[in-house]
């Protein structure tokens, strides 16, 4: 291994002890960038590792709130301002009670290689709380966004910092968090948050953008080793918005979606999932997956037991993870390959564990990288930013022609870079290679900052 590189992999588990998800994503990037290391020995005088995995700011947050029995409850709130050297920090929120600092850095790292893929002017940020929402009324939400924003307002704004959504973070969530931010600056700004409704400043198919998008990058993928959706079995875990909109447009495309999931188990419907019921029961009734059966009671629905989901079983031609970090492990990896799978599609952020990646990238399996293939959300969002500076907005068809034309460019951007540094194929590793060099010559340009 490059001595530079083992030397800053060294000191930054040293640094975040503690941080198992942060050094996963660091380890995961940096050693797929050494061939751009070698190529640059100044890279090292400049400290261009050291400081690209050390956030420029983090800041934790009290979040006290009144649940619906008086009762006060105090949270924990995050940003990890991790990097602004193309664009204003731009990303999600997590509201799930697993978020700590870890996990916090992990996605923040991940997005600024993401969001520079993307082509778009924005840095990589992430944040969140430990708040759990699900069984929450609408009220205790509310309740629990205001608090929030009321920390998160001094350190965000539509030039410096703009949050969106994420789990357990959605249009009401965003609605919320958007009026208390209004209500405290006493001024609308529009892009200081994405993933806003319609009525207030939202874009056309932002909702749907991270599902299509990774769909988009997928079927290039495929195209790219003579192959398509068309006539495919595809499995996605989660039934979030995610999941469902990746099933809608893989559906579209000619595909059989036969399995989605959540936290408790997965359904199985081999005649194809009624995607309207997940959608009522998900998006409207937000109950659980289970539920599918009141309708379809020939569908199967596994309960989830032990470290393995279930869905991951299941033969199939193409896998979406779409639901969390790690869910998809060696043994699912080994069990989808049993099963002859063809493609993975990483709709979720760092779903697959670092072993899964390299045992399916050994078995010739096609990976597509989450920074990559799930940056339409992103992407989306910028479109919605730019949507709100010229207080103008595009159609439908029209924010989904740019959605599709990104993902276009980013494939394109992995599988040149993937030939360029001689690992054709790898589209895992080009994602990383093709984002580390525009950052890296952003940084040399802007001096020690
Ligand atoms: P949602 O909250 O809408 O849905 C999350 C889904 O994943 C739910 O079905 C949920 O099940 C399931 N899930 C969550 N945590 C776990 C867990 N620990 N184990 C098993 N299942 C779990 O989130 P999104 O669809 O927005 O996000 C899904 C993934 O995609 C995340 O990794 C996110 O970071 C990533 N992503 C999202 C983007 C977006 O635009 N929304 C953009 C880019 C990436 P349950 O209901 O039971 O909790």
């Amino acid at each position: 291994m490059n001595k530079y590189l083992k030397r800053v992999l060294e000191e930054t588990e040293t640094k975040n002890p503690h941080e198992p998800e942060f050094l996963q994503a660091v380890k995961e990037v940096l050693t797929s960038v050494e061939p751009i290391l070698e190529r640059h020995s100044e890279y090292e005088k400049l400290a261009i590792l050291e400081r690209i995995t050390e956030p420029e700011r983090t800041i934790i947050f009290r979040v006290p709130w009144i649940n619906d029995k008086g009762e006060i409850v105090v949270n924990r709130g995050y940003r990890v301002q991790f990097n602004s050297l193309i664009g204003p920090y731009k990303g999600g929120l997590r509201f799930h009670p697993s978020v700590n600092q870890s996990i916090m850095k992990f996605l923040g790292f991940e997005q600024i290689f993401k969001n520079a893929l993307t082509g778009l002017p924005i840095g990589g940020a992430k944040g969140g709380s430990d708040f759990d929402p699900k069984g929450k009324s609408d009220n205790e939400i509310m309740r629990f966004c205001q608090s929030f924003m009321t920390e998160l307002y001094r350190h965000i704004g539509q030039d410096v910092d703009v949050p969106a959504g994420d789990i357990g973070v959605g249009a009401r969530e965003i609605g919320y968090l958007f009026g208390q931010y209004k209500r405290i600056r006493n001024a609308y700004e529009g892009g200081v948050l994405t993933g806003k409704a319609i009525s207030y400043g939202g874009s056309l198919a932002r909702k749907e953008a991270t599902g299509y998008g990774l769909v988009f990058y997928v079927r290039e993928m495929l195209k790219a080793h003579k192959n398509s959706f068309k006539g495919k079995t595809v499995t996605i875990s989660g039934s979030g918005n995610v999941a469902i909109y990746a099933a809608e447009k893989a559906i579209e495309n000619g595909a059989k979606v036969v399995a989605m999931s959540d936290s408790n188990g997965c359904i199985y419907d081999s005649k194809g999932i009624d995607l309207d019921l997940v959608k009522q029961i998900k998006e409207v009734e937000r109950g659980r997956i289970s539920e599918y059966l009141r309708k379809y009671d020939d569908a199967i629905y596994t309960q989830r037991t032990g470290d393995d989901s279930p869905i991951w079983e299941i033969k199939t031609d193409i896998a979406l993870p779409c639901a969390t970090q790690n869910e998809l492990t060696l043994n699912s990896a080994k069990k989808l390959v049993e099963n002859g799978v063809l493609a993975i599609g990483e709709g979720a952020n760092m779903p697959c564990t670092q072993e899964a990646t390299d045992y399916l990238l050994e078995k010739g399996v096609l990976v597509a990288p989450a920074k990559a293939a799930n940056a339409g959300g992103v992407a989306t969002s910028a479109i919605e930013m730019s949507q709100n500076s010229m207080r103008f907005y595009y159609t439908f068809e029209e924010v989904e022609n740019k959605l599709e034309r990104i993902m276009i460019n980013i494939f394109n951007s992995c599988k040149d870079n993937a030939e360029k540094y001689g690992c054709a194929g790898n589209y895992v590793a080009g994602a990383n290679l093709a984002a580390f060099d525009k950052l890296a010559e952003a940084m040399v340009a802007q001096g020690v900052v």
